[in-house]
């Protein structure tokens, strides 16, 4: 029986139901009993950039799944950006020492750098916009450390940051209850739908499988590998990478159990909206944005025209729940886009991101299950790291080493949350806090 922290209807069709991106085609059936040398379980984006590079190399390779991009990779905004960690630069030095640090914000950077590679080598067409990432200041004291942070920022990512101070905002496009803003010349914003395909296919081409209906049940050691069982199907494989996420059980790999949290984000897709529209609401930006707030809304008007604006979503998983959440969405995009969300939005839907106790993610092997890869916990800006840390997870399944950039951050295991499988009962009085003091 596979133990999962949340009810069953968070996983299962309802919440993805009226996702805007398109569905990748699906993997062939597992209609047969699999002997591979690396099994991947998830076919998301760190998933199938671990089986990219192992196809390449001669590996025979099986993405694992029910459906290919069934979880947050095939339903996120599409920001290709930095991030990955919730830490603090005073966290994250405190624990890595500054030289700690600095390496993992050159790291994000690199994430990025790999997933815009990846792009164009495989002359993937993602309706790809946004001059890097611009964040916004949703209070006057926010501004204020926006433009205190500018120098550091500078530092850590080696580029320019761009201010924009709350009298030119309208001029630039990004009129709204902001008080300046901050823009990276680094990220970009993409269509998960295409990216997802493109990397499905690109594991075909190089001779990996990618299956659908391929939900693994259990996993056991059987000789020097592992056995999976997925229905009545059996795969066994010499290695297995992890790529599970929020979606992951705490009941399939017992090291796994309490190290991840999963919370929902939400978000919605306008039709497409004219220019006489974004001229009235006076965001005619295409850069892709998101609030300073801690619990941070996000959003991006695509090449097509259509707002996509997102924010954390429900901490219960129920119908009723997603209907709240719905609801609530709407009222926050109308606060802040009332023009925009007129418009009808008929696309909305949730999926999970990972939380971690330690705020940062994790990429390496599993303590104590030889040739076992798992890489996780990405705190909803997993589109380039995740992609990053599975391509991270292939060089060591291969060699046992890497040549890209493998910070410490990345190699700390997190402890366990308490409160085993009830443990999202602790995120409501954890938002309550955080909303508190998020002003
Ligand atoms: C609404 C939303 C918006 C987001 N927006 C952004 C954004 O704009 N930018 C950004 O960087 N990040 C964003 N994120 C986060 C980002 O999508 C994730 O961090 C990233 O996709 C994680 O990729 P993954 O491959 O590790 O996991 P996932 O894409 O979640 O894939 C895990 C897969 O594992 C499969 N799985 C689980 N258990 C099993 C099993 N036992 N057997 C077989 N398969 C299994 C699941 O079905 C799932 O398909 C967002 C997330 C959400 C939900």
């Amino acid at each position: 029986m596979i133990r999962r922290p949340y009810p069953d209807h968070a996983y299962s069709e309802a919440p993805r139901a009226r996702c805007h991106w398109p569905r990748p085609p699906e993997g062939a059936a597992l209609d047969r009993d699999l002997a591979v040398d690396v099994a991947v379980i998830g076919a998301g984006v760190t998933g199938l950039n671990a089986a990219l590079p192992l196809a390449r190399k001669g590996r025979s390779v099986a993405v694992l799944d029910r459906s290919v991009a069934f979880g947050a990779s095939g339903r996120n905004g599409g920001f290709c950006c930095l991030g990955g960690a919730k830490a603090s630069d005073a966290r994250l030095a405190r624990r890595h020492g500054e030289a700690g640090r600095l390496d993992w914000r050159r790291t994000e950077k690199d994430a990025v750098a790999h997933v815009e590679a990846l792009i164009g080598e495989l002359s993937l067409d993602v309706d790809r916009h946004s001059e890097g990432e611009t964040m916004l200041a949703h209070s006057p004291r926010a501004w204020r450390e926006m433009q205190a942070s500018a120098d550091g920022l500078a530092r850590d990512y080696g580029v320019t940051p761009e201010l924009t101070p709350p009298e030119q905002m309208a001029q630039a496009g990004m009129a709204g209850p902001f008080h300046g803003a901050l823009t990276l010349p680094i990220g970009f914003g993409l269509n998960p739908g295409k990216y997802l395909a493109g990397l499905a296919q690109a594991v075909r081409d190089a001779g990996g499988a990618v299956h659908a209906g391929a939900d693994v049940q259990a996993m056991a050691r059987a000789g020097d590998g592992y056995r999976l069982q997925a229905g009545d199907r059996q795969v066994t494989a010499r290695q297995v990478i992890v790529a599970t996420n929020g979606y992951g059980s705490d009941s399939l790999i017992p090291w796994l159990a309490g190290r991840f949290m999963p919370a929902q984000s939400a978000v919605l897709v306008t039709r497409p909206l004219t220019e006489a529209e974004a001229a009235e609401q006076g965001w005619t930006s295409r850069q892709m944005a998101y609030t300073s707030r801690d619990f941070l809304h996000y959003f991006r008007r695509m090449p097509d025209g259509r707002m996509l604006f997102g924010m954390r979503g429900a901490l219960g998983s129920s119908p009723a729940a997603d209907a709240r959440a719905e609801a609530r969405l709407r009222r926050q995009f109308a606060s802040m886009f009332p023009v925009f969300a007129k418009a009808e939005a008929p696309q909305v839907w949730s999926g999970f991101v990972a939380l971690s106790t330690s705020l940062a993610p994790y990429a390496g092997p599993v303590p104590g299950m030889p040739g076992v890869f798992a890489a996780f916990n990405y705190h909803g800006n997993g589109v380039a790291m995740g992609s990053y840390c599975g391509a991270l997870l292939a060089d060591l399944a291969l060699s046992g080493r890497t040549g890209r950039r493998y910070p410490d951050v990345l190699k700390s295991v997190p402890a366990r949350f308490p409160g085993g499988r009830w443990r999202r009962h602790l995120l409501r009085p954890a938002y309550a806090l955080a909303m508190a003091t998020d002003w």
